[in-house]
């Protein structure tokens, strides 16, 4: 329901979290982050508000400068801990926070599962985090389009690899996403009032767009490849 996404110098957890807060609004039953932490990815999740989330983590925010958060409206799986997102695959080496609905996810999963891959929870994004670790032949974002290319339906979806921490993968089809460009540092939502606050210029991912994003660098193409250029969209309302 909402997603945010952190890269640059400052830690990750208190804008994912302060950028959840701002995404409340819409709604959700269950919030989660995951933080990469300089040797691993580190996921907190919890059903109910963010205040639960909150107190769980108990002011031990997960330390690290990259990272993804997801405020859940649950459309497959019942509101749990496990079913929150991030998903992370079975090495917990790729995780995934998702808006929408995978349609296909019930035979991409009956294939994953006779390959061998267990699965925890309940959700149609779980597939999502297994097929990535699948694909993964040592390029983080070749595996992310070959996923995309075998994923039916709508979706917000952010990736972050323990293989390659010093980006965040995001995309999208028939759900909203925007990077915020900052300065030395990046910001990913799925709306804009998670990120105004921190800067006014914006990329608005279109469908079937996929960005690659450093802590310097936004780097945009389709799912085949072939690089878009991006207008700067600046936000010119107030908060
Ligand atoms: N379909 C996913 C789930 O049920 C994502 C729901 C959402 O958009 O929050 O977990």
């Amino acid at each position: 329901c909402g997603i945010v996404g952190y890269i640059g110098p400052k830690p990750a957890a208190k804008f994912l979290l302060d950028g959840m807060s701002k995404l409340e609004y819409r709604g959700y039953d269950s919030a989660g982050i995951a933080v990469y932490d300089g040797n691993r990815i580190n996921v907190e999740k919890s059903v109910g508000r963010l205040s639960s989330l909150e107190k769980k983590l108990d002011g031990r925010f997960p330390a690290g400068h990259v990272g993804i958060g997801h405020t859940r409206w649950a459309t497959h799986g019942r509101p749990s801990d496990v079913n929150a997102h991030p998903h992370a695959d079975c090495s917990g080496k790729f995780v995934v926070v998702h808006n929408g609905i995978i349609e296909n996810y019930l035979h991409i999963k009956e294939q994953l599962i006779a390959k061998g891959h267990k699965f925890v929870s309940e959700t149609d994004t779980e597939v999502v985090a297994h097929l990535l670790e699948e694909y993964y032949q040592g390029d983080f974002e070749a595996a992310v389009k070959k996923v995309l290319s075998e994923i039916e339906g709508s979706y917000a979806l952010v990736f972050l690899s323990q293989h390659d921490p010093d980006k965040i993968i995001c995309s999208k089809q028939d759900n909203p996403m925007v990077i915020g460009l900052g300065d030395g540092e990046n910001f990913i939502a799925s709306d804009i009032p998670a990120i105004i606050n921190h800067t006014r210029k914006t990329y608005i991912l279109s469908d079937g767009e996929v960005a690659v994003v450093t802590n310097d660098s936004v780097w945009v193409t389709n799912r085949q490849g072939v690089p878009v250029s991006k207008k700067v969209f600046e936000i010119s309302w107030t908060a």
